[in-house]
């Protein structure tokens, strides 16, 4: 139970990579909050379900890309909890489109969430982890930050972002106790997959060394690990998580 004591803020908590990140950051014994956007009835679902597990948990509804929610849902958490110590910036969408038909809104959207939200995010509790000199950031990049993406330019965008985010800030936070790392999923079985074509999925499969997709939980042990204290002395690195498929 190496999370004990700590309480862990999931974005986008309520299904896919985050709920498996909530699990396994309980599994150590940290309490969590979940945040959501607009599906209360699988926020609840995740808290009750880890109530039922002896953990702590409460579901905080925020749009990550709206400062001034953001900022409500920090007050929150902090008033219930009195301290968050690790933060998982894990909501993320996309809105897929060749570069030459991509709308200014499918640009500016995903830039929105995928990276104003982590800015949001971060902003509202850093400097209560750096006055309490311990915090976890942990930022859900992706492998097409890496590799670009056919038809997602706007998501590569934020995901290198947010690698480049994870870079400077673990620089700046470096001697108050807050280490900063990505995790770079490559293709997840999440809501996010479903939406693609079976032929794009047998060909991820085909460029990944393992010949398949990832499971939620694959990722989720990532952050858990960079979470924990055996995560001490590594900061400002991106984790991949992808079968092999970029190296
Ligand atoms: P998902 O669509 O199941 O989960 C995304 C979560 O973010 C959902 O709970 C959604 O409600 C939440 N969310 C979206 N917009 C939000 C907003 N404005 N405010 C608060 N919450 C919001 O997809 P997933 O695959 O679980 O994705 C989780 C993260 O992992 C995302 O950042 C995604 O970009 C990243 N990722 C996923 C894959 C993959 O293959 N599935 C690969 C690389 C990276």
């Amino acid at each position: 139970m190496d999370l004990e004591g700590r309480v862990s803020l999931v974005t986008g908590g309520s299904r896919g990579i985050g709920r498996a990140c909530c699990f396994a950051l309980a599994a150590e014994g940290s309490e969590i909050a979940v945040n959501y956007n607009a599906n209360q009835a699988a926020a609840d679902k995740t808290v009750s379900e880890l109530s039922a597990l002896g953990i702590k948990a409460r579901a905080f509804k925020a749009d990550v890309s709206d400062e001034a929610q953001t900022h409500i849902m920090i007050e929150q958490i902090m008033s219930e909890f009195g301290h968050i110590d690790v933060v998982v910036n894990n909501a993320g969408i996309t809105r897929d489109r060749s570069f030459l038909k991509m709308t200014v809104d499918q640009w500016r959207s995903v830039l929105m969430v995928n990276l104003d939200g982590p800015f949001n995010i971060t902003s509202a509790l850093l400097p209560q982890m750096c006055e309490r000199k311990w915090g976890r950031i942990i930022n859900i990049s992706s492998i097409v930050a890496q590799m670009g993406n056919f038809g997602q330019s706007n998501y590569a965008v934020a995901k290198g972002g947010l690698i480049a985010f994870t870079k400077t800030l673990a620089r700046e936070v470096a001697k108050k106790g807050v280490t900063v790392n990505a995790v770079a999923p490559g293709f997840i079985e999440t809501d996010m997959t479903a939406v693609v074509s079976e032929e794009a999925l047998d060909m991820v499969r085909k460029m990944t060394p393992m010949g398949r997709l990832g499971r939620p939980e694959e990722v989720a042990r990532a952050v858990r690990f960079l979470a924990a204290p055996d995560a001490s002395f590594i900061t400002g690195q991106v984790l991949n998580v992808n079968g092999g498929m970029y190296m």
